[in-house]
């Protein structure tokens, strides 16, 4: 500013070159380095971008920093508090595979994230392809066709790539490459963590039910946020006008990347109660980011419902186009048996008992249909902002005087442990792929079924190829293996990154997971107005995987319960049916037959922003 009133108009020049490149950085990268660039690029916003985000060619530690970063600016998995504006992802978020960054003992990780396409060369040409899922939204006439780009399900042993060292042919055997030594798995497991069992917990709900702020408190009582951090978010979140949000912006930033000037959303963070170590996830609440709380609920044992008691607000959230009713029936139909409704802000209602039951008999009716157990579901009357009944039982009498159990803790605690797949073949669906410092290469995601060791050959489906695990970390701790439930980091070496996707499967070479990109399944309808007929556009959401699809057969409409054929060949399908469907997707997907492996055989359907179907695959055909 050259005095009170004007500007000249250079720095005019400059200001709006900042401003965009902050819209795509955010505030992250140091004004003076945005400045820099800038001055050097003569003001061309684009040149200026490209300077900053080539300048992390380097491969140093800061680079490898900002790569992620960068991503995540793009395509932030749960953006809702940070910039409270939450219109303008839509399109990329119903298209693109969204991923999960996860924190764990303080530390940040990123889980992935893609690339708009505009940036695509300077990945390309530089080191970060590998979570590209290039094309991808049902109008992309540029798709590969997917008779083309169909892998079969190998019969032979998968072929290595240029990678840094040859692969080999996977032997006989449970383990190719490095002899498997000989654990014994269960074992190991009971005596990780100090026998505390993992517990994978997505938290859900209506937006501004307050589910950032319930959890941000809750991790502030359990003191994995100092006093001081918690301090500065104070003095921000008052100073940016939104004193309320303070709690939330523990999930929301970390002042520890902040100071370094390197912002990164919290998708995960790892808390421990009694009994458990828990994985907790936020999940957004707009409509516009179901996508990702598919993604993140797809891997969660457990769920946390947030429901707002405010009168009307409730009722916001539970009708038809709240978030309420669409999150909870997501969760069970993506296999999460056990819930904790969170009945918050009971502060707003004078912790009254009637409200409270009010909301617990139109809930619990609903969650009934959606296929929970009653004794499954539990309901905590809890006020987020204030703390009540988080981590200990209230003292407020007006709400003692009629509730006497668990806080939301002991809740979480009491969940049981879940059941891990580790006597199966290996899978491991990858949610982010990035570079690192050294050799090979870097995959997250959840190990969804047996387990794995470091040295051991693993297979990538697609493309079906192998490599070799060099190492896994998990919670921020290098180990020797990792098994089921688990969200790991695995170093691999032997691959091309370029090959690898955000929803590759790593699978066992010897029993390797299937490729189609058709498949027959069980669907049920949820309430939908256009009814389906053949050649019915979709967007198939499979953990990590947002893949453009269509109804390619209506084969036959089954009784809800008995499972028996009530019609074949029908010529559309319509809300609440079950029904058999041949789905045809754009590119190849790793799946598996529900009756093999619950975790990979569910999906749900989406279409034009709203989530349609859940289904289950039934049968793999062969291209
Ligand atoms: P989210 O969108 O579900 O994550 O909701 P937030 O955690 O961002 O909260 C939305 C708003 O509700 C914020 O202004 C919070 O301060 C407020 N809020 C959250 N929990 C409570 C509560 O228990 N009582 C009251 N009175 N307000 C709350």
């Amino acid at each position: 500013v050259d005095d009170d009133c004007c500007i000249s108009p250079a720095t005019a020049k400059l200001y709006s070159c900042l401003d965009h490149m902050r819209t795509v950085l955010g505030d992250a990268v140091p004004d003076s380095i945005l400045t820099q660039a800038a001055i050097k690029c003569g003001f061309d916003p684009q040149k200026a971008l490209d300077a900053v985000l080539f300048d992390l060619h380097e491969p140093s530690k800061e680079k490898k920093r900002l790569i992620l970063f960068a991503g995540q600016i793009f395509f932030p998995l749960f953006p809702v508090a940070k910039s409270r504006d939450v219109s303008h992802n839509k399109l990329d978020s119903e298209v693109v595979p969204k991923v999960a960054r996860m924190t764990v003992s303080g530390k940040k990780q990123t889980m992935g994230f893609d690339v708009p396409r505009y940036l695509t060369h300077i990945w390309e040409n530089g080191v970060v392809t590998a979570s590209v899922r290039r094309g991808g939204s049902p109008e992309d006439a540029t798709a590969t066709p997917a008779s083309e780009a169909t892998p079969k399900r190998p019969e032979t042993p998968a072929k290595g790539s240029n990678g840094d060292e040859p692969s080999t042919v996977p032997t006989p055997g449970r383990s190719s490459g490095k002899a498997r030594q000989s654990i014994n798995i269960k074992a190991e497991l009971e005596k990780r963590q100090g026998g505390k069992p993992l517990l994978n917990l997505v938290v859900i709900g209506h937006v501004d039910a307050g589910k950032s702020t319930l959890m941000g408190h809750l991790l502030y009582l359990l003191g994995n946020v100092n006093k001081r951090t918690m301090h500065k978010y104070e003095q921000e979140s008052k100073k940016a006008g939104k004193a309320s949000f303070v709690y939330a912006w523990v999930l929301d930033e970390t002042g520890e990347e902040r100071d370094r000037g390197v912002t990164m959303d919290v998708g995960m963070t790892k808390f421990e109660t009694n009994s458990k170590v828990v994985t907790l996830m936020d999940a957004p609440g707009h409509k516009d980011f179901i996508p990702n709380m598919i993604t993140g609920a797809a891997q969660a044992d457990v769920a946390v419902l947030v429901v707002d008691a405010s009168r009307g607000e409730f009722e916001a959230g539970f009708e038809a186009g709240g978030q309420t009713r669409e999150h909870a029936l997501l969760v069970r139909s993506l296999g999460v048996t056990q819930l904790a409704v969170a009945v918050n802000k009971m502060d707003q209602v004078n912790w009254q008992q009637e409200r409270f039951q009010d909301i617990i008999t139109k809930l619990g009716h609903f969650l009934k249909q959606a296929g929970f157990k009653e004794s499954d579901v539990f309901y905590i009357p809890s006020s987020g902002l204030s703390g009540e009944n988080l981590t200990t039982r209230s003292t407020v009498s007006q709400l003692t005087s009629w509730y006497s159990g668990p806080s939301l803790l002991e809740q979480i605690d009491a969940f049981k442990a879940p059941q891990r797949s580790v006597d199966k073949p290996f899978r491991l669906c990858v949610s982010d792929v990035f570079k690192d410092q050294g050799s090979g290469f870097c995959v997250t995601g959840k190990i969804e079924a047996g387990y794995i060791q470091t040295g051991e050959r693993i297979l990538a489906m697609p493309p079906n190829e192998t490599c070799t695990v060099k190492g896994i970390t998990l919670h921020d701790e290098a180990l020797d293996w990792a098994a089921a439930g688990d969200h790991v980091s695995l170093t691999v070496t032997g691959m091309d990154i370029i090959k690898i996707n955000v929803g590759c499967v790593f699978c066992d070479p010897k029993e390797p997971i299937r490729v189609c990109t058709r498949f027959r399944a069980r669907i049920l309808l949820f309430n939908i107005e256009v009814p389906i007929t053949k050649g019915f556009p979709v967007l198939l959401h499979y953990h990590t995987v947002s893949e453009p699809a269509t109804i390619r057969k209506l084969i036959s409409v089954l009784h809800k319960s008995s499972g028996e054929v009530l019609k074949k060949k029908p010529k559309c399908l319509s809300k609440g049916m079950n029904a058999i469907v041949e789905i045809q997707t754009q590119r190849p997907v790793s799946l598996e037959l529900y009756k093999d492996f619950k975790e990979l055989g569910r999906f749900m359907l989406r279409y034009v922003g709203s989530t349609i179907a859940a289904g289950v695959v039934t049968e793999v055909k062969c291209n």
